[in-house]
Protein backbone atom coordinates (compact mmCIF):
# COMPACT_ATOMS: atom_id res chain seq x y z
CA UNK A 1 0.00 0.00 0.00
CA UNK A 2 1.06 3.27 -0.79
CA UNK A 3 -0.27 6.71 0.67
CA UNK A 4 0.26 10.50 0.67
CA UNK A 5 0.06 12.82 3.18
CA UNK A 6 -1.79 15.62 1.26
CA UNK A 7 -1.05 18.58 3.44
CA UNK A 8 1.67 18.88 6.72
CA UNK A 9 4.27 21.44 8.06
CA UNK A 10 7.29 19.10 8.34
CA UNK A 11 9.41 22.36 8.70
CA UNK A 12 7.80 23.31 11.69
CA UNK A 13 10.58 23.56 14.50
CA UNK A 14 8.36 21.27 16.81
CA UNK A 15 9.76 18.58 15.04
CA UNK A 16 12.45 19.27 17.20
CA UNK A 17 15.27 17.02 15.72
CA UNK A 18 12.34 14.19 15.33
CA UNK A 19 12.04 14.70 11.78
CA UNK A 20 14.02 11.89 10.31
CA UNK A 21 12.59 9.03 12.85
CA UNK A 22 9.17 10.32 12.03
CA UNK A 23 9.67 9.65 8.29
CA UNK A 24 10.94 6.12 9.38
CA UNK A 25 7.89 5.57 10.60
CA UNK A 26 5.72 6.49 8.30
CA UNK A 27 7.77 4.29 5.63
CA UNK A 28 7.02 1.34 7.81
CA UNK A 29 3.29 1.92 7.63
CA UNK A 30 2.84 2.23 4.04
CA UNK A 31 3.01 6.30 3.92
CA UNK A 32 5.60 7.23 1.50
CA UNK A 33 5.13 11.10 0.46
CA UNK A 34 4.31 13.95 1.60
CA UNK A 35 3.07 17.55 0.53
CA UNK A 36 4.81 20.16 3.01
CA UNK A 37 2.87 23.38 3.37
CA UNK A 38 5.09 26.58 3.81
CA UNK A 39 3.19 29.21 5.86
CA UNK A 40 5.86 32.15 5.76
CA UNK A 41 8.06 33.73 3.41
CA UNK A 42 10.93 32.79 5.84
CA UNK A 43 10.00 29.67 5.54
CA UNK A 44 10.23 28.67 1.77
CA UNK A 45 13.76 28.06 1.75
CA UNK A 46 13.47 25.70 4.64
CA UNK A 47 10.49 23.71 2.73
CA UNK A 48 12.56 23.76 -0.25
CA UNK A 49 15.78 22.31 1.48
CA UNK A 50 13.26 19.58 3.17
CA UNK A 51 12.35 18.11 -0.65
CA UNK A 52 16.14 18.15 -1.62
CA UNK A 53 17.09 15.94 1.34
CA UNK A 54 14.24 13.68 1.32
CA UNK A 55 12.51 11.43 -1.10
CA UNK A 56 8.98 11.54 -1.43
CA UNK A 57 8.64 15.28 0.06
CA UNK A 58 7.41 17.86 -2.55
CA UNK A 59 6.00 21.07 -1.35
CA UNK A 60 3.88 24.16 -1.36
CA UNK A 61 5.24 27.98 -0.96
CA UNK A 62 2.39 30.35 0.26
CA UNK A 63 1.61 32.75 3.09
CA UNK A 64 -0.54 31.08 5.86
CA UNK A 65 -2.88 33.91 7.04
CA UNK A 66 -1.85 33.44 10.37
CA UNK A 67 1.41 35.15 9.08
CA UNK A 68 1.08 37.31 6.33
CA UNK A 69 1.63 40.41 8.04
CA UNK A 70 5.56 39.83 8.17
CA UNK A 71 5.02 39.27 4.59
CA UNK A 72 7.72 41.37 2.34
CA UNK A 73 6.84 44.17 -0.07
CA UNK A 74 8.06 42.15 -2.81
CA UNK A 75 6.43 38.69 -1.75
CA UNK A 76 4.30 38.02 -5.02
CA UNK A 77 7.40 38.37 -7.29
CA UNK A 78 9.49 36.54 -4.51
CA UNK A 79 6.83 33.61 -4.57
CA UNK A 80 6.39 33.88 -8.46
CA UNK A 81 10.26 33.56 -8.50
CA UNK A 82 9.95 30.20 -6.25
CA UNK A 83 7.45 28.71 -7.78
CA UNK A 84 9.07 29.20 -11.35
CA UNK A 85 12.32 27.68 -9.58
CA UNK A 86 10.47 24.62 -8.16
CA UNK A 87 8.16 23.43 -11.53
CA UNK A 88 7.04 20.24 -9.26
CA UNK A 89 5.38 22.99 -6.12
CA UNK A 90 1.78 23.41 -5.56
CA UNK A 91 1.05 26.72 -4.13
CA UNK A 92 -0.16 26.87 0.04
CA UNK A 93 -1.01 27.26 2.31
CA UNK A 94 -3.02 30.49 2.18
CA UNK A 95 -7.19 31.45 3.18
CA UNK A 96 -8.77 32.97 5.08
CA UNK A 97 -9.60 32.97 8.96
CA UNK A 98 -12.03 35.28 10.91
CA UNK A 99 -11.14 32.82 13.51
CA UNK A 100 -7.69 34.08 14.36
CA UNK A 101 -7.21 37.08 17.14
CA UNK A 102 -6.99 40.66 14.69
CA UNK A 103 -7.53 39.75 11.46
CA UNK A 104 -7.49 41.70 8.76
CA UNK A 105 -10.30 40.48 6.65
CA UNK A 106 -9.44 42.79 3.64
CA UNK A 107 -6.03 42.10 3.57
CA UNK A 108 -6.83 38.47 3.71
CA UNK A 109 -8.32 38.83 0.40
CA UNK A 110 -6.42 40.75 -1.25
CA UNK A 111 -3.51 38.11 -0.84
CA UNK A 112 -5.55 35.49 -1.38
CA UNK A 113 -6.79 36.66 -4.24
CA UNK A 114 -2.98 36.84 -5.29
CA UNK A 115 -2.65 33.57 -4.38
CA UNK A 116 -4.98 32.38 -6.78
CA UNK A 117 -3.99 34.32 -9.32
CA UNK A 118 -0.53 32.70 -9.78
CA UNK A 119 -2.55 29.37 -9.75
CA UNK A 120 -3.93 30.07 -13.04
CA UNK A 121 -0.95 31.61 -14.29
CA UNK A 122 1.33 28.66 -13.48
CA UNK A 123 -1.33 25.83 -13.57
CA UNK A 124 -0.62 24.81 -9.99
CA UNK A 125 -2.73 22.91 -7.46
CA UNK A 126 -3.35 25.45 -4.32
CA UNK A 127 -3.79 24.67 -0.90
CA UNK A 128 -6.76 26.52 1.29
CA UNK A 129 -7.23 27.17 4.52
CA UNK A 130 -10.26 28.54 5.79
CA UNK A 131 -12.08 29.26 8.68
CA UNK A 132 -15.43 30.89 10.11
CA UNK A 133 -14.89 32.67 6.01
CA UNK A 134 -16.46 29.57 3.57
CA UNK A 135 -19.52 32.07 1.70
CA UNK A 136 -16.41 34.37 1.23
CA UNK A 137 -13.81 32.08 0.20
CA UNK A 138 -16.44 30.94 -2.28
CA UNK A 139 -16.68 34.39 -3.44
CA UNK A 140 -13.06 34.38 -3.98
CA UNK A 141 -12.65 31.44 -5.76
CA UNK A 142 -15.48 32.52 -8.23
CA UNK A 143 -14.28 35.89 -8.74
CA UNK A 144 -10.53 34.93 -9.35
CA UNK A 145 -11.11 31.22 -10.48
CA UNK A 146 -7.44 28.78 -9.78
CA UNK A 147 -6.42 26.57 -12.22
CA UNK A 148 -8.89 23.91 -13.76
CA UNK A 149 -6.83 21.20 -11.83
CA UNK A 150 -8.82 22.11 -8.90
CA UNK A 151 -7.68 22.91 -5.27
CA UNK A 152 -7.70 21.28 -1.88
CA UNK A 153 -9.77 22.51 1.21
CA UNK A 154 -7.65 21.10 3.63
CA UNK A 155 -9.08 19.63 6.94
CA UNK A 156 -12.57 20.88 5.51
CA UNK A 157 -15.12 21.96 7.74
CA UNK A 158 -17.65 23.32 6.12
CA UNK A 159 -21.93 23.36 6.96
CA UNK A 160 -22.76 19.88 5.02
CA UNK A 161 -24.81 22.30 3.24
CA UNK A 162 -21.75 23.84 1.24
CA UNK A 163 -20.58 20.74 0.17
CA UNK A 164 -22.41 20.44 -3.46
CA UNK A 165 -21.65 24.00 -3.40
CA UNK A 166 -17.77 23.25 -3.07
CA UNK A 167 -17.74 20.02 -5.17
CA UNK A 168 -19.18 21.62 -8.44
CA UNK A 169 -16.39 24.62 -7.89
CA UNK A 170 -13.82 21.99 -7.98
CA UNK A 171 -12.35 21.41 -4.83
CA UNK A 172 -11.10 18.29 -3.35
CA UNK A 173 -11.50 17.80 0.77
CA UNK A 174 -8.67 16.28 3.06
CA UNK A 175 -9.35 14.23 6.31
CA UNK A 176 -7.27 14.97 9.29
CA UNK A 177 -7.04 13.21 12.41
CA UNK A 178 -8.51 15.50 14.69
CA UNK A 179 -11.43 15.06 13.09
CA UNK A 180 -11.40 11.19 14.84
CA UNK A 181 -11.90 13.17 18.32
CA UNK A 182 -15.77 12.29 19.58
CA UNK A 183 -16.71 15.81 18.95
CA UNK A 184 -16.24 16.24 15.45
CA UNK A 185 -19.03 13.20 14.31
CA UNK A 186 -20.56 15.86 12.50
CA UNK A 187 -17.83 16.31 10.49
CA UNK A 188 -16.51 12.82 9.70
CA UNK A 189 -20.64 12.10 8.72
CA UNK A 190 -20.32 14.88 6.42
CA UNK A 191 -17.00 13.52 4.68
CA UNK A 192 -19.30 10.05 3.77
CA UNK A 193 -20.87 12.27 1.00
CA UNK A 194 -17.66 13.64 -0.16
CA UNK A 195 -17.39 12.10 -3.67
CA UNK A 196 -14.76 9.08 -3.36
CA UNK A 197 -12.78 11.23 -6.57
CA UNK A 198 -12.82 14.08 -4.44
CA UNK A 199 -10.89 12.78 -0.97
CA UNK A 200 -7.23 12.74 0.10
CA UNK A 201 -6.21 12.45 3.53
CA UNK A 202 -3.68 14.70 5.38
CA UNK A 203 -1.65 15.35 8.48
CA UNK A 204 -1.04 18.80 9.22
CA UNK A 205 1.23 17.64 11.90
CA UNK A 206 2.28 18.71 14.31
CA UNK A 207 -1.24 19.69 14.69
CA UNK A 208 -4.49 18.20 14.35
CA UNK A 209 -3.45 15.59 16.57
CA UNK A 210 -5.69 12.58 16.92
CA UNK A 211 -7.40 11.79 20.77
CA UNK A 212 -4.35 10.23 22.19
CA UNK A 213 -6.12 6.84 22.59
CA UNK A 214 -6.23 6.15 18.78
CA UNK A 215 -2.75 7.76 18.23
CA UNK A 216 -0.20 5.52 15.81
CA UNK A 217 2.49 7.87 17.50
CA UNK A 218 2.65 11.24 18.79
CA UNK A 219 5.59 13.70 18.76
CA UNK A 220 8.20 13.97 21.89
CA UNK A 221 7.48 17.21 23.70
CA UNK A 222 7.45 18.88 27.08
CA UNK A 223 4.18 21.04 26.79
CA UNK A 224 0.51 20.09 27.69
CA UNK A 225 -0.88 20.06 24.33
CA UNK A 226 -0.73 17.02 21.93
CA UNK A 227 2.00 17.09 18.59
CA UNK A 228 0.35 15.55 16.18
CA UNK A 229 2.98 12.94 14.31
CA UNK A 230 2.41 12.63 9.95
CA UNK A 231 1.87 8.62 10.45
CA UNK A 232 -1.46 9.25 11.91
CA UNK A 233 -2.65 9.78 8.66
CA UNK A 234 -3.41 5.68 8.25
CA UNK A 235 -5.80 6.87 10.99
CA UNK A 236 -7.76 8.70 8.38
CA UNK A 237 -6.96 6.49 5.91
CA UNK A 238 -8.79 3.71 7.97
CA UNK A 239 -11.53 5.52 9.21
CA UNK A 240 -12.96 6.57 6.23
CA UNK A 241 -12.64 3.05 4.73
CA UNK A 242 -14.46 1.63 7.56
CA UNK A 243 -17.47 4.11 7.24
CA UNK A 244 -17.65 3.92 3.40
CA UNK A 245 -17.17 -0.36 4.06
CA UNK A 246 -14.44 -0.79 1.81
CA UNK A 247 -10.80 -1.82 1.89
CA UNK A 248 -7.89 0.51 3.52
CA UNK A 249 -6.08 -0.68 0.74
CA UNK A 250 -8.98 -0.11 -2.10
CA UNK A 251 -9.38 3.39 -0.88
CA UNK A 252 -5.49 4.27 -0.85
CA UNK A 253 -6.00 3.57 -4.81
CA UNK A 254 -8.00 5.90 -5.21
CA UNK A 255 -6.72 8.56 -2.89
CA UNK A 256 -3.46 7.79 -4.80
CA UNK A 257 -4.86 8.68 -8.02
CA UNK A 258 -6.89 11.90 -6.33
CA UNK A 259 -3.80 13.13 -5.51
CA UNK A 260 -1.95 12.63 -8.94
CA UNK A 261 -5.02 14.27 -10.71
CA UNK A 262 -5.33 17.34 -8.30
CA UNK A 263 -1.10 18.33 -7.90
CA UNK A 264 0.16 16.19 -11.13
CA UNK A 265 2.49 13.36 -11.13
CA UNK A 266 5.90 15.83 -11.16
CA UNK A 267 8.75 14.40 -10.18
CA UNK A 268 11.68 16.75 -8.62
CA UNK A 269 13.64 18.71 -10.88
ZN1 LIG B 1 -1.79 23.49 7.62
Amino acid sequence: MQLTDAHCHLQDARFGGQLQEALAKCRNLGLTRWMVNATRESDWETVAALARTHPGLRCSFGLHPWWQKERSTEWRVALENCLTLHPEAGIGETGLDRWMEGFDFEDQTAVLHEHLELSRQLDRAITLHCLRAWPELAGCIKRCPPSKRGFLLHSFSAPEAMLEQWVNLGAYFSFSPAFLHPKKTALREMFKHVPLERLLVESDAPDMAPPRELAVALLTQTGERLLNHPGNVVLCLRAMAADRGLAPETLALQLEQNYERLFGNKTKS
